[in-house]
Parts: structure tokens; sequence; C-alpha cells
């Protein structure tokens, strides 16, 4: 089905983004466009274009009648961006949509991309949570990976942050790189503990055909930890983490308390949102929109006015979407809510599914709500949503 933009629902999140980086790293798949260590949002014509066109879009949207409480710049790398194309941008959702005074505006952040003046500038225009993509706290894994910062920019971007007063502030992991041990693993948690950062994030490595890593290695091979050790690398930061004060409030995410990522549950919740940008995606009232994922062809789209195709989610699939994204988070999915949306029925088969994963106390039923357990359910969630995904979808 094609049509324009209607909104039926109240929307207040955005995700904008903005696919330029520096350089590849080495495990990335993203669809990004590298512009050299050199060049950067105020400097790329390329950079340059794609925020007019950005801009352009946000215009051309139709408003659903609610502020923003949440934005997140994600990418590739934002933090390229210069402090008047974050303006421009900000501006525009301000002018379409209203900010609302109290909202989380975040940012995803590389180490050694940005200084001073520049970090100074986004806080004044309104950043106030910066996801910093450290990955590892080790100079021979940064470049094992094919980052462009090195141990000093980590630091001195945390300096930084904090110099400008920036309130939260999470640290992104990685977990399970090559010639990372336990021990490594355990240094970068107890690193990112000492820094104490309101909110962390861990990623299991995960090799990609199509990126360097992926031509390198295979999955399990040397030197890339064993399924047996990346096990024990979710346990270690479970352990260390929660043990620090941090909650463990989603497979992937640990906050201090009050201090989890609003827009991120935006998603986990199945809430809907606007997306801007080549390839976003955005979701109301049951529908999903995506944008073209080809410079050229989002360019022409937002030329034409615009208009999305759109997919219409059918039933069945926002079942499995909700318990997909609501079981990854520590609190689960609420059963009544699931009645409600979904039919008795549809439960009770969830249920029968879901069976063997209660006996092995992986999935629980704790206070009508339906949940995977900390660490196990967490572990195997794989497995629970995989065979989820199998029997709902016949
Ligand atoms: S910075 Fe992020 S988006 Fe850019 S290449 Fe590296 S992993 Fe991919």
């Amino acid at each position: 089905m094609e049509q324009n933009l209607v909104f039926t629902t109240m929307v207040d999140a955005a995700y904008i983004h903005i696919p330029f980086c520096r350089r590849r790293c080495y495990y990335c798949d993203f669809p990004v466009f590298v512009i050299g260590e050199r060049l950067r949002g105020e400097t790329s014509l390329g950079m340059q274009q794609y925020v007019a066109t950005l801009t352009e879009e946000i215009a051309n949207t139709l408003v659903s009648g609610q502020y923003l409480k949440t934005i997140f710049f994600g990418g590739g790398t934002p933090s390229l961006l210069s402090v008047d194309q974050l303006q421009q941008i900000l501006a525009i959702l301000d002018r379409r949509f209203g900010i609302d005074k109290e909202a989380e505006i975040s940012m995803e952040m590389d180490p050694g991309t940005f200084d001073l003046p520049h970090i100074s500038g986004y806080r004044h225009a309104g950043i106030n949570r910066i996801s910093l993509g450290v990955q590892a706290f080790q100079a021979e894994l940064l470049q094992v990976c094919g980052r462009s910062h090195n141990l000093g920019d980590i630091f001195s971007a945390i300096e930084m942050i904090r110099q400008v007063g920036v309130p939260e502030l999470s640290l992104d992991l990685i977990s399970g790189l090559p010639h990372q041990t336990l021990e490594i693993w355990q240094d970068s948690l107890k690193q990112a503990v000492a820094i104490t950062p309101t909110h962390v994030s861990i990623y299991d490595l995960t090799i990609e055909p199509g990126t360097a890593f992926g031509r390198y290695f295979q999955p399990g091979d040397r030197p890339l930890p064993t399924d047996e050790i990346t096990v024990k690398m979710y346990r270690l930061a479970q352990h260390l983490l929660t043990g620090a004060g941090y909650e463990h409030y989603e497979i992937s995410n640990y906050a201090q308390p009050r201090h989890q990522c609003h827009h991120n549950r935006v998603y986990w919740e199945n809430r809907p949102y606007y997306g801007f940008g080549m390839g976003a995606a955005s979701y109301m009232g049951g529908k999903r929109f995506t944008r073209p994922r080809k410079t050229q062809e989002y360019y022409q789209w937002v030329k034409d006015g615009c208009v999305i195709n759109c997919e219409v989610t059918p039933v069945d699939e926002m079942l499995l979407d909700t318990l997909m994204l609501g079981l990854r988070l520590a609190e689960g999915v609420g059963m009544q809510m699931l009645i409600e949306k979904f039919g008795k029925q549809n439960v009770e088969k969830i249920f029968r599914i879901l069976q063997p994963f209660v006996e092995k106390r992986w999935v629980q039923i704790v206070g009508g709500r339906l949940k995977l357990s900390d660490p196990e359910g967490f572990l195997f969630s794989n497995v629970v949503l995989s065979t989820l995904f199998k029997e709902l979808g016949k």
C-alpha cells in the first residue's frame, strides 16, 4: 500500500539517522558512508547535502500533535555533525512537533570526533544524554577492531563530557572480540565501572558476512573466544555491573536506578516513533514506514514529497514483535495487555510453546508478567525467541 503519512496515534519519540563515519570498523555491516579521518559535518559536502535533505524530510512530515519527549541521534557517527547542523535539525523538530522541556535528547558519539567547543555547543543545543562508543579499554583491541580512536581519546572524551555537564553518560562495550580473554573483558568492565557512567550497553560481537571480520574469521575460530568463554563474559558482566549497583533492565543494557534510556524503551515496549533519514523506519498505528536505503533514492524520495511505502503489520506479526521486544526487558510483558490486545486463545498458545522453558526456569511468570530469568533466560533468549517465532509463525 502506498500512502502519505497519516498519523492516528500520538507519537512522542523521534529517531534521527546520521550515516557517516570516519572509517569502517572491521565488524560493522551498517550502511555507512566513510568520509575519512579529516572531514566532518562542516567540511563534508556529502554531510551538508544530507542534513539539508533530512531537514526537508522533517518539514514535510505530518504531526501527530504530541510534543517530542525523546530524540535519539544514531548512526553512523552523529558526533561528526557540526554544532550548527545539530541546531538546524533540532530547530526544525521543534518547529514541526515541539520538543518537551524535559525531553531526553541522546546522541551516539565516538571518542576522538569532538573537542571541547564542539561538545559545549552540543550541550547548549540541548544534548543531555551521550552514548559513547568506547568498545574496549585496551589499545590493542581497539586496533584489532579497526576503530578510529585510541585509549587517550576515550579518557579525554569522558573528561570533556563531564566538563560541560552532560547529565546522562552511557558507555558501549563489546564482548567476544578476537584476542579478548576473560581477564581482558574483566579489565574493561572494571574500568567502565570506575568511570561511574549512568548507563552501560554491552554487545556480543556477531561476525557478519561481508565485513572484514567476516573475511578473516569463521565463528568459533581462534582468536575469537569460544562460546563457553562468551557465556562466561555475559555472566561476568551481569555479576560485576549488578554488584556495582546497575540494574540489568534489558538483555544488553544496565542502568543506575532512574537512568534507563527512555528512547530505547519506546522500541522495546513496541510504542510508536518517528524515524528520519536514509533507511530509518518509523512505526505508528501498527504500520511500519521504511525510508529508502540508498542515498540518491532517499534524496529523490524527499524531493518527490516523502510518499511512504507502508506495510501494515498483520496481527500475528504484531504479537511476535510485542514478545520479541518486550521479553528483552527484565520486567517482561504484561499478561493482561497480551490478552486484551491479542486474545486469550493466542496467549494460551504462547504458554504451551513456552512450557519447556518454564520448566528449565528460563521463562518465568511473576506478578502477572511473562519474563526471561536473569541471567539464564537472557543468555538463552535466542532459543526461546526463535522457538516462539517458529511456532507462532506456523
Ligand atoms: S563507528 Fe559504528 S557505524 Fe561507524 S563503522 Fe564503526 S561500528 Fe559502524
